[in-house]
Parts: structure tokens; sequence; C-alpha cells
């Protein structure tokens, strides 16, 4: 008999650290064991040939299922308000899995404009090659999606903020549009995490994360989650996983990823403010031209980010009057803050997107999904927010004498 509670009526810190597991069912344990196994032994060939069949419950290969990676798919789905949820290896596993599993050649992708570089790769040099037709739309105008959006649409997939340039797209009103064209659509929630917005309960069908990010926290993974209906989440399960890129995710970073989550709200609110505290700083600065983060009054999409969003999440961009080469020397004077791409770290880290994450992009693809030449991306960490501010500041002062 299992002890599990049922905690979907609790908060969600509260699910966060107890949702889909009970450790009187595992000796008392109070951490959930790593299953680290391959394969899962039957009493009988008939127990085992049910299980393939989908017609007893129980695990049978770790490319399907395993019981440590369940608890954490369970924990995800009760996060984001889903049904179910699914563990891959990377965000891009999410990703190709569910596009693999979705689409047909003839169907139409609609894209935002502006993804992470490899997303933007995969969908415009990789299934674009497989028949499906991917195009792009500006999604922060829902009127630009009823224009284009037709029969063959299959799917509308975007981010909320946007990577790099923290763009955001109204959920409700895409979803509304979306659904009235009987089209599903599909929310890269890794900028915000449910722990900020929750796209399934404003509408959307599916969620996908890059956990390498804030849900790992601590930047020692690489992993992926997507949430949705059971159906659909069987049928993804069963065929982009399983059978087109067995991209799944191992037992050992499932438990990793679940330690991170356990801290997700804390952390989410700690990083939110001290990015808060700098995009501040740096918009009153007079070697910066334009600071991007939702938080700000001045972002064009404030009052989106005001209604869509619980917080503003730890993530900004932002460019220098002195244009590329300023960047350049600031990022190289930089004593703290970290040179590196990824973001939702317990450490700050800084990146220049055109020369790194959105390399794959044409400079002409760039021009056009607004990830200018002079762009900075910074992740705010869980640092001593003065610490934090000081090698930026120090790092502009010393932009005089270079
Ligand atoms: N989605 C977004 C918004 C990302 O920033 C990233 C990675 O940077 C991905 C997806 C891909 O995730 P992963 O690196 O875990 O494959």
């Amino acid at each position: 008999m299992s002890h599990r509670r049922e905690t979907q009526d609790q908060g969600f810190a509260t699910r966060a650290i107890h949702e889909g597991y009970e450790p009187l069912d595992e000796q008392g344990a109070l951490t959930p064991p790593v299953h680290l196994t391959s394969t899962f032994a039957f009493e009988s060939v008939e127990q085992g040939a049910a299980r393939f069949a989908g017609e007893a419950p129980g695990h049978f290969y770790s490319r399907i299922s395993n019981p440590t990676v369940e608890i954490l798919e369970k924990r995800m789905a009760s996060l984001e308000g889903g049904e179910a949820g699914l563990a891959t290896a990377s965000g891009m596993g999410a990703i190709t899995a569910l596009m693999w599993s979705l689409l047909r050649p003839g169907d139409e992708l609609i894209t935002d404009n502006t993804l992470y570089g490899c997303t933007h790769a995969f969908f415009y040099h990789g299934l674009a090659e497989f028949g499906i037709h991917v195009r792009p739309v500006d999604l922060s105008d829902p009127a630009k999606l009823e224009a284009v959006i037709s029969d063959k649409t299959r799917l509308v997939y975007f981010e909320t903020p946007a990577n790099p340039t923290m763009r955001l797209v109204d959920i409700e009103a895409i979803s509304e549009i979306a659904h009235r064209h009987g089209v599903q659509v599909a929310v890269d929630n890794t900028y915000a995490t449910p722990a900020i917005t929750r796209p399934i309960e404003r509408g959307a069908d599916f969620v996908v994360h890059s956990a390498t990010k804030f849900l790992g926290g601590h930047g020692d993974l690489v992993a992926g989650i997507l949430v949705g209906s059971e159906a659909d989440m069987l049928k993804v399960r069963l065929t982009g996983l399983k059978d087109f890129t067995g991209a799944v995710m191992s037992p050992f970073t499932a438990f990793l990823v679940m330690r991170g989550i356990k801290t997700l709200e804390i952390r989410m609110a700690r990083q939110s403010a001290s990015a808060l505290e700098v995009a501040r700083w740096l918009e009153k600065h007079p070697k910066i031209k334009r600071v991007y983060y939702p938080g700000l009054e001045s972002f064009s999409q404030y009052q989106l980010a005001r209604r869509q969003m619980n917080d503003f999440g730890g993530v900004m961009a932002f460019d220098l009057t002195g244009g590329l080469e300023a960047a350049r020397q600031f990022m190289n004077h930089l004593t703290l803050i970290c040179r590196a791409v990824s973001l939702g770290d317990a450490e700050t880290l800084i990146q220049h997107p055109a020369s790194m994450t959105h390399s794959v992009l044409t400079p002409e693809e760039r021009a056009e999904h607004g990830v200018s030449d002079d762009l900075v991306r910074l992740s705010v960490g869980l640092e001593t927010v003065d610490d934090i501010l000081d090698d930026l500041s120090k790092a502009l002062d010393n932009l005089k004498e270079a």
C-alpha cells in the first residue's frame, strides 16, 4: 500500500519538495532512491507482455520510464499545473522529441521571431528539411498570428521571455486564437519557470524546459522537461522519446534536478529581487544605452509582464553606448561575474549572444530576430547583490582607460 499523500491542493513550495514521493514507501528514506538500472525484471512472461502492451502498470526499460525519473515528472506536472510530465536528456531533447512526435511533412509550425539559437537551428535548418513549413511571426502582436494561421498550421511555439531579447508573448491571447483554429500551443518556460509563469494555466497545451537552467539551478547538469496532457505525453514518450530521439534523462540527473527544484521558489524570488536592483542600476548608468528587463517600467511590455508574471526573473539583456567594442572590453574587465553561456545558476553569468548562443543564426537572421551585435545577456545569480554591482561598476569605470 502506498503511503503517498495527495498534495495538489498544497502550496507551490510544498509540492516542489514532496510531490510524487512518500518516504515510508521506501524504508523511510527521506530522499528518493536513485534507481540506476537499465532494465526491470518481470515475474512472468505474461507480466512482461502486459507491460509492453500498456495493459499492466510497471517499468520495463529505462529508455521508456524509470522510478526516479517518474517522481521528477510528477513533480514538474504538478508545479506547471499540467496532467503529466516527461523528462529528457536536455532542453533540446525535449523540443526535438515533441516536434518529431507532433509534426508530419506538409504541416506548418508557427514560431515567434525570437528563439534560442539552437531551437532556431533545429526548426529552420532541421525540421524545414523534412517537409515541415516553419514560419516566423511576431507573436508579441497576436493579430499577426490571426492573419497567417491556416488549416495547415499544427502548432504555435514561442518563448516568453524570449532568449535573448526578453520579449514577451501574451500566452492567453495566442492560445485563444490558436485553439479557435484547432491548433495546439507550446511555450518554452525556461526563463520564467513555473514559480513565475504557468503557461498551461493560461491556455497553453505544452510547456518545454531547459532544466539545465533555473530548475537544476546549480550549473551541474544538462536536462529537459516537457509537461502536457496524459495522452500527449504518452504519445511523445512512446514515439518522439523512445523511438525517434532516445534523449532520455538519467536517473542520477533526475535526482539532481529534484534537489534543485526543492529551492526553486526561494531562488527565483532572490534572483528576481537582485536582477531588478541590477537592472535599475544599469539603466541609470551613462555608459549603458538600454536595458531589457520585464520588471523595468521602461520595458515596452511592462504591463503584460505584470499581468502574466508573478515576478520578473533573473535574466536581462542590455547594450552599451560604445557598441560592440565597448561590450567586449567591459565583459573582459569583469572579475566576479563569469563569462559563460547558460543561465539560472547560483553564479552570475554574462555572455554575448551574437558570437555565442545565437552564433548559429546568420547575421541577417540575427538582425531579423532583434539580436543586435551590441547585446549582452546577464543572468543574475545568488551572490550578494552589492558584490555584483561592484563588479559591474568597476568594469564600466575601466572602460575610460581602454
Ligand atoms: N530553451 C531555451 C530558452 C534555452 O535558453 C536553451 C539553452 O540555452 C534551450 C532551450 C536548450 O536547452 P539545453 O541546453 O538544456 O538543451
